[in-house]
């Protein structure tokens, strides 16, 4: 136990600007010292108490005879309590039984994310970003891991979380993503993903993708007994895999080879961002040729059948979703991988077979629903902020969709004039107006006035700085109802 929480007032007296309190939970010894991090009202700093201090002191004093350092929390900060508190920094976790990604795009989520994690039996991904959120929101993984580590001190969890550079698409993005310390990379196969296979006739298909004696050995002819089906390959369909992911399994081999193989980094193979589901005669195929091609990977996450758009509950039958998805379960147990279910965010109806048909082994992500409680925060605490975000949304809604899939139309967004401001989160309810404030956050995030300042960004921030328990608490409660569903039949 450290003292530093119980010494406030010499706190106060020692430091320029007077900490308003300290963190309890994020009280740590560490060699040479003891470490916190304290609340100064509009922002927070680490304390370091003791000799021979190993940060960069942004001031100074003597509290009780020893050295005391107020450290901006900056990304040398958090290099260095990586090193002193190995917990702070994210590890490997997706070959656990249950994990569960909760990306923060805005960097303050995590404190949230982590009361949710604590009541359940999973690792959490904490820092997950795409390279579109980071583009959009003009971060770097170095930023999103920073950001996650304070919090992690800030709430004292210790079990350990991980980085997952998702949906990455280039060896050089994974390369970039490793350098930064993801311990987790989601490989983007869908630019290698040729669907246009999916539709072709017999003729074509046989110009097109002319079998190998090789694959014609391995594949025709045979049935695979996967759990309780059977799964065999016509010409066609067989022709059909590899003209849809021939290109896409070379492609995350050249990666595994380049910049995963031998390194303490697991990886997600994704072929979900395509247009047709994937069959589970498919995800056996590429899952078999991968492995075939010493590509090894933790999770798959396929294209299920009907629609995981962003923000939203799942759009589609249920019973034949159960149906494929227990398919794709069999054949991850197979070949001993996990499924990934992406875009989780909402996917209420869903999530009580995710749990049940992956016998609790399953990684799942989320992550725009965070940031569309801060909206909620947002409607909550300054409707007239809200408004203007509104609004805004509404004009930059086109722009903004061609980065995400979304089947939400401008003309079912009700005015907003229509709404008294006791009733604006009713806005957040409406599948439309969810995705409009889902998916402009970028556009919110950079718009700049005349003058050059940031239109919103500061303001969103402020706010949710001053609202920030409010803030945790909502996502508490709105990351646990996702959890307790993943976890209610299990
Ligand atoms: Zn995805």
């Amino acid at each position: 136990m450290t003292r530093l929480n119980t010494l406030l007032p010499a706190l106060q007296q020692a430091l320029q600007e007077k900490p308003v309190s300290v963190y309890p939970e994020s009280c740590f010894e560490v060699s040479g010292g003891e470490l916190c991090i304290a609340d100064f009202g509009a922002y927070d700093a680490l304390l370091f108490w003791g000799e021979n201090c190993p940060f960069a002191a942004a001031e100074s004093a003597l509290m009780d005879g020893l050295p005391l350092a107020k450290v901006a929390l900056d990304h040398d900060c958090a290099a260095v309590l990586h090193r002193l508190l190995p917990f702070t920094a994210p590890k490997p976790v997706l070959s656990r039984e249950r994990t569960f990604g909760m990306g923060d795009r805005l960097g303050i989520a995590t404190l949230g994310h982590i009361r949710a994690a604590k009541k359940f039996d999973i690792y959490p991904v904490f820092a997950q970003q795409s390279m579109r959120e980071l583009t959009l929101m003009c971060k770097t993984y170095d930023d999103v891991i920073d950001r996650v580590t304070f919090q992690v001190l800030q709430a004292g969890f210790t079990k350990g979380y991980g980085a997952d550079g998702d949906h990455l698409k280039t060896l050089e993005e994974v390369n970039g993503a490793i350098a930064s310390g993801c311990t987790m990379i989601t490989l983007d196969c869908s630019e290698h993903i040729r669907g246009e296979g999916a539709a072709m006739d017999a003729a074509a298909l046989s110009a097109a993708c002319p079998l190998s004696a090789e694959l014609e050995q391995r594949y025709l002819g045979q049935t695979f007994a996967v759990g309780g089906t059977q799964i065999a390959f016509t010409r066609e369909d067989l022709q059909r895999c590899v003209i849809i992911y021939g290109e896409a399994i070379g492609f995350a081999k050249k990666i595994y080879d380049c910049c995963i193989a031998g390194k303490e980094v697991e990886l997600e193979i994704s072929i979900d961002e395509t247009a047709t589901p994937t069959t589970p005669a498919q995800h056996f195929f590429a899952a078999n040729e991968l492995t075939l091609a010493g590509v090894q990977f933790i999770t798959m996450a396929p294209r299920f059948c009907g629609e995981f758009q962003k923000g939203i509950d799942y759009i589609g039958d249920l019973e034949q979703f159960d149906r494929e998805f227990a398919q794709h379960v069999a054949i991850a147990e197979h070949f001993g991988y996990k499924i990934s279910v992406h875009s989780g965010s909402d996917k209420f109806s869903v999530y009580p077979s995710v749990g049940r048909m992956t016998h609790g082994r399953f990684h799942v992500k989320t992550s725009g629903t965070s940031w569309l409680e801060a909206v909620r925060l947002v409607a909550q605490a300054d409707p007239a902020l809200f408004r203007e975000l509104y609004q805004y949304a509404l004009g930059v809604f086109e722009e903004a969709r061609a980065y995400y899939h979304v089947s939400a139309e401008l003309e079912q967004m009700p005015p907003i004039d229509g709404y008294t401001d006791d009733r604006l989160t009713d806005l957040l309810e409406l599948p439309a107006s969810r995705q409009l404030m889902h998916i402009t956050y970028g556009k919110i995030m950079n718009e700049v006035n005349p003058d050059g300042s940031l239109r919103f960004k500061n303001r969103l921030y402020d706010l949710l700085r001053e609202h920030r328990e409010e803030y945790t608490a909502m996502l508490e409660k709105h990351m646990e109802h996702h959890l307790g569903l993943l976890f209610s039949q299990q």
